[in-house]
């Protein structure tokens, strides 16, 4: 049997095995369901669950060339080179989404001897440890943000003995002044075309222009209906924040893929939909909401959502940050894409773009989900909260999107009520 296929069983058997509660309890019977229907036939959501399996599955596939990238590392260079793109924190939220979140994150910290680390990158550890994980054929890694996840590439490299390819990305690119900043796209673009030097050596195989050219409109087509939709959000509530959460379109790897196009289409026709026939969700409070969510347990946003009519509309995740790609300039392009990353910026430039952004969307309040192993966001998200204080109630929650081990609600409860104890007063204030 190949590796592939062994670890493929051996994970299938970890689900089997899952101790904690999973939030998406029948899994396995779903992806079954959804394999067996076409394409029309599904929601957005289905489409994208549909995907994103579908790549995970691929990605056991011994005859696939599969690439370990880091996260905003931009996939359609290797869409377009056949390419199977694998995100070990995207993964990870699958993993606790699936109830076994607990089970690879004591695995990990047994490997790293440390409990305070974040769990999205010491659950790949446990995976790792395990052999678990999809071997890589090769590894990119950009230095874009996230310092754990490349410790955690290097240690993926040498444990399956794969080549790395090391993208420097410079930090802060939005404050730069015009000069350094056409430095800095020459820069990224220099180390994207040799990147694509590096995949045709490893792959064998050339980067087809016309390829790449249709993989860049799939790319901007998806980009236009996200567009679409969020100005949509602009309005009354259409879409269920958790849900909409789960669509983190800035995270995904699937740009440049022409089910990516499809997916978002039919999200904009949904919403759309529930615009018109003023199906709405419930408006009661406008959210906007900062960073990511418990994966494994769904109690915070149905206590939000079903019970308080919060609705939250709009996330950090799913701001679109960047321009159209230019197929002349494509490296360039996804140099600007790069670039252009709010999250990779200093705060205080990061935090005006999204009170900017936020106030399109005529929220009352913000809610930080502050990851406690993060590095970027845990401070971030408390130092947004400074940010914010004398514009609009911050709630942060510190918390954990992967392990459930210390999650309370009913501690979380607490907060959240006086939290919107404060939106009404100042609504009341503002009313007098
Ligand atoms: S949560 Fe933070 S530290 Fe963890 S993988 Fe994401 S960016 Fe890196």
């Amino acid at each position: 049997m190949k590796r592939r296929e062994k670890q493929f069983l051996d994970f299938m058997a970890l689900a089997q095995e899952k101790e904690a509660r999973a939030t998406m309890e029948d899994h396995r019977e779903k992806v079954k369901k959804l394999n067996e229907k076409k394409g029309s036939g599904l929601s957005a959501s289905q489409m994208r669950g549909k995907l994103l399996t579908g790549n995970l599955v691929k990605a056991y596939n011994p005859d696939a060339t599969v690439v370990w990238h880091s996260l905003f590392m931009p996939t359609e260079i290797f869409y377009a080179m056949d390419i199977v793109p694998f995100s070990t924190e995207m993964v990870a939220a699958g993993i606790a989404g699936a109830g076994l979140g607990k089970k690879l994150v004591e695995s990990g910290e047994e490997y790293l001897g440390c409990r305070d680390s974040c769990s999205f990158v010491t659950c790949s550890y446990g995976g790792i440890t395990r052999d678990l994980l999809p071997e890589p054929d090769f590894l990119v890694t950009t230095s874009q943000l996230c310092d754990p996840e490349k410790k955690l590439a290097r240690f993926a490299s040498r444990r399956y003995n794969r080549k790395e390819f090391y993208i420097d990305v410079p930090y802060g690119a939005l404050s730069f002044n015009e000069a350094l900043y056409r430095e800095a796209v020459d820069y990224l673009a220099g180390q994207f075309e040799n990147m694509v030097g590096f995949l045709e050596t490893e792959t064998g195989k050339k980067l087809d222009q016309d390829r790449l050219s249709q993989v860049f409109d799939n790319s901007n087509q998806a980009r236009e209906w996200f567009v679409k939709i969020n100005r949509l959000r602009e309005g009354p509530g259409v879409i269920r924040g958790s849900k909409a959460l789960d669509f983190s379109a800035v995270l995904l790897n699937i740009w440049g893929t022409p089910e990516a196009v499809e997916i978002y289409k039919t999200l904009y026709q949904e919403l759309l939909e529930i615009n018109k026939s003023r199906q709405l969700t419930d408006d009661r409070y406008r959210i906007g909401w900062i960073h990511l969510r418990p994966y494994y347990d769904n109690t915070l946003f149905d206590y939000l959502e079903k019970e308080r009519g919060v609705s939250v509309v709009a996330e950090e995740v799913n701001y679109i940050f960047w321009d159209e790609l230019d197929i002349k300039k494509p490296f360039h392009s996804l140099a600007r894409k790069v670039l252009a990353n709010p999250m990779y910026s200093p705060l205080e430039q990061k935090f005006d773009i999204y009170r900017r952004e936020f106030n399109k969307y005529r929220i009352e309040g913000l809610i930080g989900f502050a990851h406690k192993g993060c590095r970027h966001y845990y401070s971030a998200t408390h130092l947004a909260a400074d940010y914010f204080k004398d514009k609009v109630p911050m709630l942060v929650i510190d918390g954990d999107c992967i392990d459930p081990r210390a999650y309370s609600f009913p501690l979380l409860k607490i907060r959240v009520d006086a939290f919107l104890e404060t939106i009404e007063s100042r609504r009341l204030k503002a009313a007098n």
